[in-house]
């Protein structure tokens, strides 16, 4: 599946291109700082913002969502910093109901 953005929703005059992209999570009230890196995305070559399909954005709030839990309802683990790759995540998630790949740094 594939999404054409014909232009950033900012307004450049640019097409967004296919990359790979990192990004950071963190939610108030959790200490858990999550990194996904690998994610598919669009981005604007000129802004450099970047655009996700629904269903990868589903995905991401689902890896996130053992560490930042749902609004009110926050986890309360230790602080940590979480690593997920996501395309080896989805792959995973895909084959064995819900079990990531999740590296813990300290
Ligand atoms: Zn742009």
């Amino acid at each position: 599946m594939n999404i054409v953005l014909q232009q950033c929703t900012a307004g450049c005059e640019a097409q967004p291109r296919s990359h790979r992209v990192k990004q950071r999570f963190s939610q108030i009230g959790s200490r858990a700082e999550i990194t996904i890196w690998n994610i598919p995305a669009l981005v604007c070559p000129l802004c450099h913002q970047s655009f996700v399909e629904e269903e990868v954005a589903e995905q991401l709030i689902l890896f996130c969502r053992p560490f930042h839990g749902t609004p009110g309802n926050i986890p309360d683990l230790p602080p940590a910093k979480v690593a997920i790759d996501f395309e080896k995540a989805t792959l995973v998630t895909s084959q064995s109901a819900g079990k990531s790949v999740m590296i813990y740094e300290g």
